[in-house]
């Protein structure tokens, strides 16, 4: 394996974070110090910041807790994989809770001048001109989260030692933002805040190959296949008095279908129907064996959606 070209290194003090420009074909290492801090995260487009890192499109996709050989997904309908995954030593990321805010530390605990990560992101975005509008849902790393048997959703303390690292591939020029969470409060970052390294590196030809493939579809758009591409820059909302709806395959057309069925498979139809949800209708008990079938045996691999 070839060695690795180290472009920059930079240490993210407590309180703080940091706007990177990491290229495409460049590793960006987020690595714990001390051990036992959290990290939020941002990531966009560095060429078109409305193309943003979309927790919920890679929720969807890898679980709660993406880890190593999981892709973090820009939001439709861009929907391509923007970072990829690259290692990850402790396999402890989340994806469920949103950054800490001052509302929150004010609300909950009384502070109402707590560092908290929703303003830590802002004030390292507005290095390239955005503002606190543009700070989106975030990417927890180190953070050890969970939902219980009730649904519930809850943080345990963080179990990263030092040197615990995740590795993030570009695969094209992005704006990558972490920031040391600013939790002393709760057990998120064991109830105190440290620093965090950045290293950032140039990829091995190996690296490189070692992402998975991802296909390219039609359904994955720029802004040059928008309806409206223009960036909107006042605030004021206001009707556009020349709007017409252009939704696409409206109306929508309900067509029957013929199928006949043997007896033998009249039979198992009858023995898997949903009656509770159908009643006796054979077309609406038919059609959800059908689909049910066709999603568990050909909904493919995430990975190569
Ligand atoms: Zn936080």
């Amino acid at each position: 394996m070839s060695e690795r070209q180290i472009i920059r290194e930079h240490i993210i003090e407590p309180g703080t974070g940091k706007a990177f420009e990491v290229l495409k074909d460049q590793i960006l290492r987020i690595e714990q110090i001390e051990g036992g801090q959290c990290v939020d995260f941002n990531c966009f487009n560095l060429h078109d910041y409305k193309e943003f890192m979309h927790t919920g499109r890679t929720r969807t996709l890898y679980g709660l807790n993406p880890s190593k050989g999981d892709f973090m997904w820009s939001a439709p309908p861009r929907e391509r994989p923007m970072i990829y995954i690259l290692q990850d030593t402790l396999k402890q990321n989340d994806v469920i809770f949103p950054y800490c805010s001052a509302y929150m530390y004010e609300n909950m605990f009384g502070l109402s001048k707590h560092t908290n990560c929703n303003d830590m992101q802002a004030e390292a975005q507005r290095e390239y001109g955005l503002t606190p509008d543009d700070v989106h849902d975030s990417f927890n790393l180190f953070m050890n989260t969970g939902v219980n048997e009730d649904g519930v959703m809850y943080i345990k303390r963080l179990s990263s030692d030092p040197g615990d690292y995740v590795e993030f591939l570009a695969l094209f020029d992005v704006l990558a933002v972490p920031n040391t969470c600013g939790n002393d409060v709760l057990n998120t970052s064991n109830y105190s805040l440290k620093p965090i390294k950045i290293q950032i590196y140039q990829a091995t030809r190996e690296e490189l190959a070692s992402v998975p493939y991802t296909a390219s579809l039609a359904s994955q758009r720029t802004p040059a296949q928008f309806k409206n591409a223009t960036i909107k820059a006042d605030r004021e909302l206001s009707a556009d008095p020349s709007y017409r709806p252009d939704f696409m395959n409206v109306p929508i057309e309900v067509s029957e279908l013929e199928v006949t069925l043997s007896d033998a498979e009249y039979d198992i139809l009858n023995s898997v129907r949903l009656s509770e949800l159908y009643g006796d209708d054979d077309g609406d008990a038919l059609r959800d064996v059908f689909f049910a079938w066709w999603a568990e045996n050909f909904i493919g691999d995430p990975h190569s959606r």
